[in-house]
């Protein structure tokens, strides 16, 4: 408060700080802490995707643009998801956005009226349920099955769902756990959505980084209902360039859309965004219609990352691989003991220089875990596990 007022609205007053944050700043301030809390790709940016922006921006392509993005870049991602998601769409259905998280904004936006339910993950990634506090709604989680079957819980969502729920976010592979849903959990998931009414967000960020088998996306498993006369649901699946084309500071991303939500969505960016940076949204198109050697060598180094990782936890017993690791670029790990995930991540950074995203920082169900991400040095990575293993075996 400053004086007798409150600054600021309550909606904004209600968001919580994010978790990951505090222990990346306390590394950034302890010298020789080893940072495996990172969630952004080790690899560079792919030097074409450099070279695009570069040349857009000396081309003049520097002002606004259309709001629903660059037609040239809008033909890329429809070519790119009939290529890689097997959806069949057309630049109609696309929208760019800045990033998935403003994507999954947007998209909140056009669903959600204050007061509205949407259920999220827990764990998961914190602003699937800050983004519905900023509307004025409310983010309800439910709870994921861990283990070699990850997967919503739908006796848990029978529990949750109310006449307020709009909306189910499913997000695979995931964030935090690594799990990835098959497609038959999908089905199960989609169908519960649609015998509810419910809309079905899919946050796609990692729809690329599929460490083993990839699996169909929620948008084609929903196509596959359909034909197959079972109840679907409409599907918003919001997808990103950061993590699958090391572009993270691009700020790209484009949210595909059934025909009717599309002009909605588009007049929420419209007052909100009025368009991408135009040259980000050029280089986006090198990144999609370009070489995608990048992509396949990301998955490798995670795919070689995770096995080493997989096998060094073999030989301890104070942290237990909470949920199979099959894409996205993290570790889920449980450890025993009642310490909270914040205070030990903060100790095992000011005491033993090895830095990890605590649990709790992805929800109530996140509590008891901590997660590494594969996105770092394989040297990197080696040590610091060999230390946080150390740190919970001396105070077991
Ligand atoms: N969704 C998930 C699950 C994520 O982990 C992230 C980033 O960490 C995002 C969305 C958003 O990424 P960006 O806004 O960079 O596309």
């Amino acid at each position: 408060t400053a004086g007798a007022f409150t600054v600021g609205s309550s909606a904004a007053a209600a968001i919580a700080p994010s978790g990951i944050r505090a222990v990346a700043d306390l590394a950034w301030r302890t010298p020789g802490t080893l940072q495996l809390q990172m969630g952004e790709p080790s690899h560079p940016t792919p030097p074409h995707v450099v070279d695009a922006l570069a040349q857009a921006a000396r081309e003049g392509n520097t002002r606004y643009g259309p709001t629903p993005g660059v037609p040239a870049f809008r033909e890329a991602v429809a070519a790119k998801v009939v290529r890689v998601n097997g959806l069949d769409v057309s630049p109609d259905d696309v929208t760019v956005c800045a990033g998935g998280v403003e994507g999954l904004g947007a998209t909140y936006r056009a669903l959600l009226d204050a007061g509205d339910e949407i259920l999220v993950p827990d764990p998961g990634w914190p602003n699937l349920g800050t983004l519905a506090v900023v509307c004025g709604a409310v983010p309800v989680g439910y709870p994921l099955l861990a283990g070699d079957h990850p997967g919503p819980d739908l006796d848990a969502l029978d529990r949750l769902v109310t006449p307020r729920t709009q909306a189910l976010v499913v997000n695979t592979p995931s964030n935090p756990t690594g799990g990835g849903f098959s497609e038959e959990t999908l089905a199960a998931v989609l169908g519960w959505a649609a015998r509810h009414g419910l809309w079905v967000v899919a946050d796609e960020c990692y729809d690329e980084m599929w460490l083993d088998e990839p699996q169909p996306c929620a948008a084609l498993v929903a196509q596959r209902l359909r034909e197959a006369e079972q109840p679907a649901p409409e599907v918003v699946s919001v997808f990103s360039l950061s993590k699958t084309h090391a572009m993270t500071g691009f700020r790209l991303g484009y949210v595909v859309t059934p025909p009717a939500l599309t002009p909605v969505v588009r007049r929420v960016q419209e007052t909100t965004l009025s368009c991408v940076s135009t040259p980000t949204q050029w280089a986006g198109a090198a990144a999609l219609g370009g070489p995608q050697d990048h992509v396949e060598e990301m998955r490798a180094a995670y795919r070689s990352r995770r096995d080493r990782c997989v096998e060094q936890l073999r030989d301890q017993s104070v942290l237990t691989l909470a949920t199979r690791p099959a894409g996205a670029f993290y570790l889920w790990l449980s450890y025993a003991g009642p310490e909270p995930s914040t205070d030990l991540a903060r100790h095992l950074v000011t005491e033993h220089q090895v830095a990890l995203a605590p649990g709790r920082a992805f929800g109530p169900a996140g509590e008891g875990h901590l997660r590494i991400s594969l996105a770092s040095a394989d040297d990197v990575l080696t040590e610091g596990l060999r230390r946080v293993v150390a740190a919970l075996g001396d105070r077991a």
